[in-house]
């Protein structure tokens, strides 16, 4: 059997949906891994030494395949060589894009409808890349701030640590505030699930409540979107704050709908000069939490600089598609039964199910 890694459609994602070391555990379970050629985060030599084989040639990559491993879409013309039946795993892009593999001979999962519980985080693909969205938006403040992040005391006297602001406290949100925190940062959060304030705390950092917002948290353990009341209260809060904070990670996001606007146009002006902003919630190109950040670009005005995210694991492709392959490898444990030498079907197990986005049949 014959799992295949075709190229990421979208050229700005550098990273790769397997890293050499998990090409023998594949081999091992008896299936072939076959690559097309691609700027790899690893040496080509590293997955051959492994037994994984590379082509440029799309036909031969897909003849015979038996699954489909990816980052994200699949392109079309890969899709389109397909003549035998092919499961799909990545990150497809949820219910909305099913069409995109409707054909009979395909049967894909989104890795983003995995439900978030414990029994799951081993294949949580979002949560291992959110998690080094999170470290990737404390370098960027470390870059762009015009001053260090610890105390620092020195013969010349002593520097006050940098105080940071996280909106959104999620998985992300999580990770910055332990790696600010790291770094010698004072470091406070807010987000509007109340749930978050322990996690908060418990890293170290102070958690701010939003005055007049009961629990936001909606099904799944997401948030729901604030009411454009509740949304104005927030901006009204965050306004105020912005003068005592030197840099601003946004990380806040609600499924199923555009990112909450946290900052808006007019709140630049109540930044000290120096200020970073990071928008996370730019990372797809989307527009994010902040009105003035931009996917992909260093926006510097009013003395303020603005970072949006646009697929920011590029800049660390080799960690992110190590902790990618180890969350897919769980999944192939998971939809593969050794023991029957057969593939799981969507109805024998719910977290299958939950992320089944087309089947054969159809
Ligand atoms: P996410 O990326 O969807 O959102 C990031 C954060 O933004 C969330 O904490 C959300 O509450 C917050 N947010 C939304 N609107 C906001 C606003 N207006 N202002 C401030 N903050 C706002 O979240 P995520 O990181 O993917 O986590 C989602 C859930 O999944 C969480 O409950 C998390 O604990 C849970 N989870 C569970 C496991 C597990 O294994 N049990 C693993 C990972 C995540």
């Amino acid at each position: 059997m014959k799992i295949i890694v075709p190229a990421n459609c979208v050229s700005e994602d550098k990273r790769i949906a397997l890293a050499p070391e998990h090409v023998s555990s594949l081999i091992k379970l008896g299936f072939e891994v076959w690559f097309e050629q691609c700027d790899a985060p690893f040496p080509v030599s590293d997955y051959e030494a492994q037994g994984g084989r590379w082509t440029c040639d799309k036909r031969q990559l897909c003849s015979d395949a038996t699954l489909i491993l990816s980052i994200g879409a699949v392109s079309p013309d890969v899709l389109n060589l397909i003549s035998s039946p092919v499961y799909v795993v990545g990150l497809l892009g949820g219910k909305r894009n099913a069409g995109l593999y409707g054909s009979r001979f395909l049967q894909a999962y989104a890795l983003e409808l995995l439900p978030r519980i414990s029994k799951a985080q081993f294949m949580d693909v979002l949560s291992s890349q959110a998690t080094l969205m999170g470290y990737w938006a404390i370098t960027q403040v470390a870059t762009y701030l015009p001053k260090v992040l610890p105390m620092m005391t020195t013969a010349a006297g002593t520097l006050s640590p940098a105080q940071i602001l996280v909106l959104g406290a999620g998985v992300a949100g999580l990770q910055a505030i332990g790696m600010g925190r790291r770094l010698g940062a004072k470091v406070s959060a807010c987000d509007v699930r109340l749930d978050t304030k322990e996690h908060v705390e418990s890293l170290g950092a102070k958690f701010l409540h939003l005055p007049g917002i009961q629990d936001a948290e909606h099904t799944g353990g997401y948030a729901r979107a604030l009411t454009p009341q509740e949304q104005k209260i927030q901006q009204e809060f965050l306004k105020t704050l912005l003068p005592s904070y030197d840099a601003i990670i946004c990380s806040a996001l609600v499924p199923g709908t555009s990112a909450p606007l946290l900052l808006t146009h007019d709140m630049i002006a109540s930044c000290r000069p120096g200020t970073v902003i990071i928008d996370l919630a730019t990372h797809l190109g989307n527009s994010g939490n902040c009105e003035f950040t931009e996917p992909g670009k260093i926006i510097s005005f009013q003395n303020v600089t603005t970072v949006g995210a646009f697929y920011p694991l590029s800049a660390l492709p080799v960690s992110a598609s190590l902790l990618y392959g180890k969350n897919l490898l769980a999944f192939i444990n998971l939809i593969w039964n050794a023991k029957a030498q057969r593939w799981m079907l969507p109805e024998e197990d719910p977290l299958l199910e939950a992320m089944c986005i087309s089947r054969f049949s159809q």
